[in-house]
């Protein structure tokens, strides 16, 4: 790859895993220098090394977006450790459980919501308060297609996913005068951890039918969804905030 992001650099949430370690992956090998957070020290220890087999420059930061201290902590090892704040990725997420709405548990509900859009404001708070200091930055947003329609018993995490493409909206509107573009990106079914855990391993009746709902007659890859993270985080974007973009396999063109 070419190392357009040499002098940059990057904070990843959620880098531990998935959709955040391939797009730390594929940030080290642009040539950003990269912090990579994660609610596990050392699944971010585990990222930070594979960034540094590919050649990258890159620390690991344990940091739980829920909360306020432990995000601007995160924040401000970024810049101690590397100088400026250019990229952020607001990838940290949960699943949740699955239920119908009247089923659904109080604490679960919030809880998705605390991690999924709460989490993603306050990173964004702090992410903010360094760029517009700078008077430059780029900040993309992991929301879903689940941000931009609907899925039964997925009640918590089509909210927060939805509220994410709000928020993104809002903070382009307020920020592109100062220089940052904040963009969502709104991934179908990725096999990650994630499903896994969700119990949507390949061979089971679920994932077929989560195949089956992508006319690309497959699921996506973790690398593909970086891949479009990059390229929105890329001065090639450079006219491009407040939308939210799809990498789904044409999951919502139906
Ligand atoms: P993943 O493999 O589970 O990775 C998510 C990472 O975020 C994990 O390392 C997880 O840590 C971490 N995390 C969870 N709660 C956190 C918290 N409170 N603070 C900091 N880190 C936290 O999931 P993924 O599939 O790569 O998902 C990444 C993002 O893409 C999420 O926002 C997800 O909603 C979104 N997305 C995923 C898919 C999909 O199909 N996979 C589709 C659309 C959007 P633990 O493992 O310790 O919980």
């Amino acid at each position: 790859m070419m190392r357009e992001f040499e002098g940059k650099v990057a904070l990843i949430t959620g880098a531990g895993s998935g959709i955040g370690r391939a797009t730390a992956q594929a940030l080290a090998e642009g040539g950003a220098k990269v912090m990579a957070a994660d609610l596990s020290a050392e699944a971010a220890r585990e990222s930070a090394d594979l960034c540094e087999k590919a050649g990258g420059v890159c620390q690991a930061t344990a940091a739980d977006v829920t909360s306020a201290a432990q995000v601007e902590q995160m924040v401000n090892r970024t810049t101690e450790a590397f100088g400026r704040l250019d990229i952020a990725v607001n990838n940290a997420g949960i699943g949740g459980p699955a239920a119908t709405i009247a089923d659904y548990e109080e604490a679960a509900w919030r809880q998705v919501i605390d991690v999924n859009l709460i989490g993603v404001w306050l990173c964004m708070k702090y992410e903010l308060a360094q760029m517009t200091k700078a008077g430059s930055g780029v900040i993309v947003n992991i929301s879903s297609i689940l941000g931009l329609v609907g899925f039964p018993q997925a009640s918590a995490y089509v909210s927060a996913k939805h509220g994410v493409v709000g928020l993104t909206k809002s903070a382009a509107l307020e920020y592109s005068g100062q220089g940052i573009r904040i963009n969502s990106v709104n991934p179908g079914f990725i096999q990650t951890p994630m499903l896994e855990a969700a119990g949507m391993t390949p061979g089971t009746e679920m994932h077929e039918f989560l195949v089956g709902k992508h006319p690309a007659g497959r699921l996506g890859t973790s690398e593909e969804v970086a891949e479009l993270i990059l390229w929105l985080a890329s001065d090639r974007a450079s006219f491009i905030t407040g939308g939210a973009y799809l990498v789904d396999g044409g999951y919502v063109a139906q």
